[in-house]
């Protein structure tokens, strides 16, 4: 199964990190795709931790993606969603993990 996100044509059944507040349904504030292309989604209200992670299927998230209107965000970057709309940011080498 592919999925259309972040102006890519990816494998659904790769895996993307959400923060748990995503998955109970808190706002997206920040979508980085990882130079190793896996996909983060977080939510602005809450200092993450690792026990804040949950690792799902990229294909339950793309109805979600799809609904952010996102641009495209290249391996290295991220985006953030501002008051103008969605912010693309290279993401610095040191930071690769955030
Ligand atoms: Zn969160």
């Amino acid at each position: 199964m592919r999925v259309h996100a972040l102006g890519y044509d990816m494998n659904g059944d790769a895996l993307c990190i959400v923060c748990r507040h995503i998955s109970e349904d808190a706002p997206v504030a920040e979508v980085a795709h990882d130079r190793d292309g896996v996909v983060q989604i977080l939510c602005a209200s809450y200092d993450h931790g690792a026990a804040d992670a949950v690792t799902i299927h990229l294909h339950h998230v793309a109805p979600l993606l799809a609904s952010l209107d996102l641009p495209t965000v290249h391996p290295g970057q991220y985006a953030q969603r501002t008051e103008g709309g969605w912010a693309v940011t290279d993401m610095p080498p040191e930071e690769e993990e955030a």
